[in-house]
């Protein structure tokens, strides 16, 4: 069957254009599209991810691309990927191009629930009339239907929800936004501080769907950005520790207006707020892009300004030349001395005039070519140019040898000069090395901490343990997390002679005076009144003694247990 493929219109999602084809080659049932297109009747009836995009791109001769291409250019992914290492990358596009794309959700930590064809669609009414005037449909705009967007990004409208009706089997057809045949209703009205709050993040989560970090993925240089954002907004104490309860306070009341809306309540709640801070306490945890916006909304305002302090923070992320670090906080622009400044801006000026490269112009004017980068990028006078930083085979099998050691990823850093940034790289490229070392560092660490500890104790042999637990030298507080066992059989002695003299002596027990009380006892109880479940046993007698100072264990008390057998003998023959 051939079949009439429409093109591809800006922001236009998959499920759009497969609609459209059903629209254009007169096909009345959506299932023949996807027979036809896919080799399966469902695949591509998926309004939010679609499989088999290998099957589409081999039967339409690629002309949307390969499947990475369609992929990217067609669905949501690159907003869920945007801060996301290069492996969840790889692991997402390559489900996408295969049969079945329902574990891309857990790939991409979204809750489960509502996928596939029962997730509503959204649109906004402004997009559709322009849509239907400039290319004679309707269609759903990929920008439209992130969660961190409730206005059209163009429009500022509240945008509109679909829902599509479903067949006897469960499954949709193709529709498009100004059919008759879906369901359709208007949004909430918003209240009116929300708007400005949803406009901003609008925009941001549509830059955020079609525009790249200005330098590769690094959690380390995300850590820093964001910390270099909370210090300017004056989160930060003196000694570089967040002020928490500030930044709960000042961004629950930031946001106030949208925390009962979805997807936000779970970030700028009350009750989550906290955890936005997990951002520069654990970089490493994969987080969903909604909370990264709100960082950046809150911290730069501003897509641009973001990025440019994330490109900063990578480039410091380099090595120097010359081996020294410049501080790792941004220094601000009045403590460069008039002299550098000069001659910065003299190399801006050739560089932006193509006078030569910078690393020559940089030589010319004197200036180690490390700060003059740095310095040029911070003020925003040239566009850094991105170069991956070349790593010889020689020092990538070095890093990879002290990384299965379980080294410590700033000691690999300082033995192979390499930043920390090209060592995650490198960590994410090889399979498995990321586990390994985790594994390894692990035994690394305790190792360590082991050495450290008994160090400690030929340090100050006459220690005490409430000593050891409250020194941060000692390494006892984090033997005793991981290592108790170990520990446990290192601890030093208890100070006997400390507690002997601190505790009263206990009274030693009489036992013959207690013999004699119970034996007392025992004489006057009544063992005629038996319950039919007792047996004659001690037990019985015991349980008919009128309350001692002490419980009564007969193989301690002679003379009772001695009249209780008596008993037994005398009451088993009446
Ligand atoms: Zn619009």
């Amino acid at each position: 069957m051939q079949i009439m493929m429409p093109i591809l219109n800006p922001d236009m999602t998959f499920y759009s254009l497969l609609a459209v084809t059903k629209r254009l080659n007169g096909i009345g049932k959506a299932e023949e599209i996807s027979r036809t297109l896919f080799s399966n009747s469902s695949a591509a009836l998926r309004h939010d991810f679609s499989p088999d995009l290998d099957v589409f791109c081999n039967k339409t001769g690629n002309a949307f691309g390969n499947p990475i291409e369609v992929a990217i250019k067609t669905s949501t992914l690159p907003y869920f990927l945007r801060f996301r290492p290069q492996t969840t990358h790889d692991k997402a596009l390559g489900l996408m191009a295969g049969s079945t794309v329902e574990p891309l959700k857990f790939v991409l930590g979204l809750p489960p629930g509502p996928s596939g064809a029962f997730l509503p669609l959204s649109y906004c009414n402004e997009c559709l009339k322009e849509d239907i005037i400039n290319y004679g449909y309707a269609y759903w705009h990929r920008k439209h239907q992130l969660p961190t967007v409730m206005v059209c990004p163009t429009h500022s409208t509240p945008l509109n929800y679909a829902k599509l009706r479903i067949n006897g089997r469960g499954r949709s057809g193709l529709f498009l936004p100004n059919d008759d045949e879906i369901q359709k209703y208007q949004s909430k009205q918003l209240i009116g501080s929300a708007k400005p709050i949803l406009e901003r993040l609008s925009t941001l989560s549509s830059m955020v769907l079609d525009q790249e970090l200005s330098a590769p993925y690094s959690a380390n240089s995300l850590k820093a950005t964001y910390l270099h954002g909370l210090k300017q907004q004056g989160l930060l104490s003196v000694s570089g520790r967040v002020r928490a309860k500030d930044f709960v306070n000042r961004i629950t009341k930031h946001y106030e207006a949208i925390s009962n809306l979805p997807t936000f309540d779970r970030i700028v709640g009350s009750r989550f707020a906290d955890g936005l801070l997990r951002l520069v306490r654990k970089p490493r945890v994969n987080f969903h892009t909604a909370s990264h916006l709100i960082m950046v909304d809150f911290l730069f305002g501003d897509w641009k300004l973001f990025n440019s302090v994330y490109l900063w923070e990578q480039q410091m992320d380099l090595p120097l030349e010359n081996g020294t670090k410049l501080q790792a906080t941004c220094p601000s622009h009045k403590n460069l001395s008039k002299d550098l400044e000069d001659h910065l801006l003299e190399l801006a000026n050739r560089f932006n005039n193509k006078k030569g490269s910078l690393t020559s112009l940089a030589k010319q004017l004197n200036i180690n070519i490390n700060t003059a980068m740095r310095w040029l990028g911070k003020l925003g006078l040239i566009e850094i140019p991105r170069k991956p930083k070349t790593i010889s085979a020689k020092i990538r099998a070095n890093v990879i040898n002290l990384l299965k050691q379980g080294c410590p990823l700033k000691a690999v850093s300082y033995q192979t000069g390499l930043s920390s940034s090209s060592i995650d790289r490198i960590c994410n490229e090889e399979p498995n090395l990321q586990k390994i070392w985790k594994e390894a560092h692990k035994k690394y660490k305790r190792q360590k901490e082991r050495e450290k500890f008994l160090n400690f104790l030929t340090l100050y042999p006459s220690t005490t343990q409430s000593e050891l637990r409250q020194s941060n030298d000692s390494g006892y507080r984090w033997l005793y997390n991981n290592d108790l066992l170990w520990l446990s059989q290192h601890l030093p002695t208890k100070r006997t002679i400390k507690r002997a003299q601190s505790l009263p002596v206990k009274p030693r027990v009489n036992w013959v005076k207690r013999d004699n009380q119970c034996l007392a006892a025992l004489k006057v109880i009544n063992m005629e009144n038996l319950e039919s479940w007792e047996r004659i046993k001690p037990k019985a007698f015991l349980r008919r003694l009128p309350k001692l100072s002490f419980s009564p264990r007969l193989d301690k008390l002679p003379k009772s247990k001695l009249w209780v057998q008596g008993e037994i003998q005398r009451l088993n023959k009446l």
